[in-house]
Order: C-alpha cells, then sequence, then structure tokens
C-alpha cells in the first residue's frame, strides 16, 4: 500500500530519491513541452527507492500514460542523478478523496476527508419526467489542459469538488464556446462521485430546467419537483443563458436556487457571459450569483491548445506529428470544440482518401481556417477602419450600425466578421477590437470570433465572403 512507502519517507534512500528527482525536475523542465511538463511530470510524486527502483507516484492512469512517453528521458536524467542507473517502476496515487490515504501527495491531511463516510440516502426521482444530462466520462480533470485562461475556473472547480457548499457557493463559470467550461462541470461531477458514490447530483442545462418545470407545472407536482430538489446535494446547471424568460420558470430557479444555497448544498453554474450581463436574470439572482467564485475563460494559448490536441490523440489512440498539432493550433483560436473538430476532420479524411496526414493535406482540408502567413504578416497594419470599412460594403451593412448595440442577424453576422478578421489580420488586442467595434467587451469579441470559427466548417457562403474580404484587404497596398 503506498500509504507503507510513506513511512519509508524518513530514510536516506528516499531522500536521495526525492533530492535527485528534484533536480531531475529541473532539468526536464528546459526538455518537456511546458504543459506536459507541468501538467503530468511535475505532479508526480517520488515515492521510494529500493536498489535500482526508483517508485515514482503519478496522480492519475492518464498522467501515467503521459508520463511513460518520456520514460527513457527522465529514467536517464534521474539516473544521473543518482550517479547509479534506476528503472522507474509507476504506481497511481491513491486519490486524495481516499481517508485512508490523504496526505500522501502533498504530505498533509485533509481533514474534510474524516467526514466521508458513505451515507445512504433516499433519492427518489419524482413522478414527472426528469432526465438528467449524464456524466460525460471524457470530460474530467486529469485531461483538463491548465493555463493562466483557465486557471481560476478550474482552481474553483477542484475545490467546489473537495469542499462542496463550503469555500465557493455558488461557483459561476463563464467564457465563450467551446473553451471547456461544461468539460469542468462535468469533472465536478465525476470527482464528487468518486469521493462519495451517494453523493446526488443534479446536471441540467437552462434549456432541461425550463422543460422540468413547465413538465411539473402540467402534471401538477411542482411540489413533487420541489422535495426533489431538497434532496440533490451538486447542482450543476449548465449554459443558465437559456433558461426561459418566463417570469414564472426564472422564479421557480430563484427559490430552488436559494433553497439549496441555503442548505449549503453546493451550486456551480456556467453561462457564455458575466452575471452583470445575463440581462434575462432578475438583479437580485444576478448579485446572488456574484456571492460566491466568479471565474471567467478565455482562449488559451497556442501550447495548451497543442496539448488538447495531444490529448485527443492521445485517446482516440491517433499518430500525428507534431508540427502538425501545432499547425492546426496556430489557426484555431478561440473555440476548442472547432480545434478538436478540426483535427478529426482531418484524421477521417486521411483515412477515408487513404493518404499520409500532411501539412499540405491540413492546409487544403482545412483551408477556410488557415490564413496565408505572407499575406497576413503585410496586412498586420491594415487598420480595423479599412477591415470596418470593407465589411460593411461587401455586406452592405453600415458601419454605424455594425459599431451599434443593434443584434438583428445581418448586423451581428457584419460585427462578428470584423472582429473575427481583426484577430487575424491586425496586432490589436480583444479589448482593441472591442473598442473599435462600438465599444463590446472583451468576452464578447471573443464569443464573436468563437462563433465564425465554428460556423466556418460548415457554411460555405460564410467562408467565401471572408476569403473575398480577407484577400482584398491583405492585397490591396
Ligand atoms: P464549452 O462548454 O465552454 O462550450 P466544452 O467544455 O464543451 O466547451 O469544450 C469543448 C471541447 O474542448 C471539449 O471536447 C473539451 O474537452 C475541450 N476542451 C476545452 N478546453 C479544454 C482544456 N483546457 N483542456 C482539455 N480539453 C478542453
Ligand atoms: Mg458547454
Amino acid at each position: 500500500m503506498p500509504g507503507e512507502q510513506m513511512e519509508l519517507g524518513e530514510d536516506e534512500q528516499l531522500f536521495m530519491l526525492r533530492r535527485a528527482w528534484d533536480n531531475a525536475l529541473h532539468t526536464l523542465s528546459g526538455k518537456i513541452c511546458k504543459v506536459t511538463f507541468e501538467s503530468y511530470i511535475r505532479t508526480a510524486v517520488p515515492i521510494a527507492l529500493d536498489g535500482e527502483t526508483a517508485t515514482i507516484g503519478c496522480p492519475s492512469p492518464f498522467a501515467r500514460e503521459w508520463f511513460k512517453k518520456y520514460l527513457n528521458q527522465i529514467q536517464s536524467v534521474l539516473s544521473g542523478y543518482l550517479g547509479t542507473p534506476v528503472q522507474i517502476n509507476l504506481q497511481i496515487l491513491p486519490t486524495p478523496q481516499d481517508p485512508k490515504n490523504d496526505g500522501v501527495r502533498t504530505g498533509k491531511r485533509n481533514d474534510s476527508a474524516h467526514e466521508l463516510t458513505p451515507r445512504p440516502k433516499p433519492f427518489r426521482r419524482p413522478n414527472i419526467d426528469l432526465s438528467f444530462i449524464s456524466i460525460n466520462e471524457r470530460y474530467r480533470f486529469d485531461n483538463f489542459v491548465i493555463d493562466r485562461s483557465n486557471r481560476l475556473a478550474h482552481a474553483g472547480a477542484m475545490s467546489v469538488a473537495r469542499n462542496p457548499g463550503k469555500e465557493y457557493n455558488p461557483l459561476f463559470i463563464y467564457g465563450g464556446c467551446g473553451l471547456g467550461k461544461t468539460h469542468l462541470l462535468h469533472a465536478i461531477g465525476r470527482a464528487a462521485k468518486d469521493k462519495d458514490a451517494d453523493v446526488q447530483v443534479a446536471f441540467v442545462d437552462g434549456e432541461m430546467f425550463t422543460q422540468h418545470y413547465v413538465s411539473a407545472i402540467r402534471e401538477r407536482k411542482v411540489d413533487e419537483l420541489r422535495r426533489f430538489y431538497r434532496q440533490v446535494d451538486f447542482w450543476l446547471v449548465d449554459d443558465i443563458q437559456f433558461i426561459a424568460r418566463g417570469e414564472q420558470t426564472k422564479e421557480e430557479f430563484f427559490h430552488t436556487f436559494n433553497a439549496l444555497y441555503q442548505t449549503g448544498k453546493q451550486i456551480v453554474i456556467t453561462s457564455d457571459c458575466s452575471p452583470r450581463e445575463l440581462k434575462s436574470m432578475d438583479e437580485r439572482l444576478r448579485s446572488r450569483f456574484g456571492s460566491g467564485l466568479i471565474a471567467d475563460i478565455n482562449p488559451p494559448e497556442l501550447e495548451t491548445r497543442v496539448a488538447i490536441l495531444e490529448n485527443k490523440c492521445m485517446e482516440e489512440s491517433w499518430e500525428i506529428p507534431s508540427d502538425l498539432l501545432y499547425h492546426i493550433a496556430s489557426a484555431i483560436q478561440s473555440n476548442m470544440r472547432a480545434l478538436e473538430g478540426a483535427l478529426t476532420k482531418l484524421v477521417a479524411c486521411s483515412s477515408v482518401l487513404n493518404i499520409p496526414l500532411t501539412t499540405d493535406l491540413a492546409q487544403n482540408i482545412l483551408k477556410d481556417y488557415f490564413i496565408d502567413s505572407d499575406a497576413t504578416s503585410r496586412a498586420k497594419t491594415v487598420p480595423i477602419d479599412r477591415i470596418l470599412q470593407t465589411v460593411s460594403e461587401k455586406l452592405n451593412v453600415s458601419v454605424s450600425n455594425i459599431v451599434s448595440e443593434k443584434r438583428n442577424k445581418e448586423i451581428a453576422t457584419a460585427r462578428q466578421i470584423v472582429m473575427f478578421l481583426a484577430r487575424e489580420l491586425t496586432n490589436a488586442s480583444l479589448i482593441q477590437i472591442g473598442a473599435a467595434t462600438g465599444g463590446k467587451n472583451h468576452t464578447t469579441v471573443q464569443r464573436s470570433i468563437a462563433k465564425v470559427e465554428s460556423e466556418l466548417p460548415h457554411d460555405s457562403s460564410l467562408a467565401q465572403t471572408i476569403t473575398q474580404i480577407r484577400s482584398e484587404l491583405t492585397h490591396r497596398p
């Protein structure tokens, strides 16, 4: 049992291993891709040294797979610091939630772990149509790639899964499309269930909450629905922006929220905008959302996007050259669903056409995503005003409409295209792009760009329009 191996913690061999491991980490940090290193190598823990065998613990089977990819390299660096050849024996660390073993990774005890005696609890589904989203096993904490764009949301999510109803209640996560909100929500549900199988997790989205409520009214079972919700330990609400605008549904949401909140149950909500911008919700509810932790998620950096693609390759057992992954990750920046989708499309085409996966193939198949880099660097001097002007002429939407608050489809589309091209063809930050398009905030800009990215592969007329405008902007002096 690893707990017993920890007893070795005081002896000389383990001391030597730990010292060598620290040095090895230092050396390896410059040699392995930063994101992989931070997520999967630095999180490993030296457990024991027994002659020529060094036992190292990984936090999850998934992390172990990553570690194995670098095993030879790590082994040789570690051997160097130990002054003797060693073989690494990899173990999975006990989860921090396991009360028997807690403390192995951190050396600290987690007191809340002692409260975890399973408590069988009656959990009867009400007699109305109440289907919940089931947990998607693909979305876990161990395959969520962390960088500064999502660090707070990730930390908040881990914290509520461990300490429900205590530190951050509610946890409100918001950000653009395809940035991992649903992923984190599932990961919370999974981790909570792993910690205590009896925990009751109700996982809904805004639309589903509305449906449940409407059918409860129709069947005169609203009380039953309320009683049911009182037994829930985790209430995970995805995409709250889709909750119906009807007063009654919102009122019911408010009551459910309060009932759970007052009894210390954990509430997690995701949305595509901040509580302040959730105009369809009452002020009193929006201010409650702010009483816990509000965490935004932004598009991740290039290395992180590559790591997300690498995760996908690992899970699907795809062998893809890393320059190709970089190529794709450079082209798609704002929507990780589109990023994964592009890779899947590429793999499917290569297999159907039976041709090797190369950068040329990618360029061909994903042409709408790729930009002519020469033209782009020439264009970096294009002022946003010129983009506005050109989009306005091509789409026949006035510039004043594009920079207005109006939301009808043509105007919104023109605005999204301006933002998308400004991101691509200028050095302007999201904040500057927002300022140039009528004082929009950076989340709105990010959301608009993500929307264009996700529609490009399916909407050939949009792709054509963008290609035309782009070539006009980059080829005219
Ligand atoms: P959202 O709910 O914010 O629209 P999702 O959670 O559905 O986004 O994420 C879209 C896809 O991108 C999912 O397949 C998810 O696993 C992946 N993804 C997004 N962010 C990350 C991340 N940081 N690490 C790993 N996968 C990610
Ligand atoms: Mg989602």
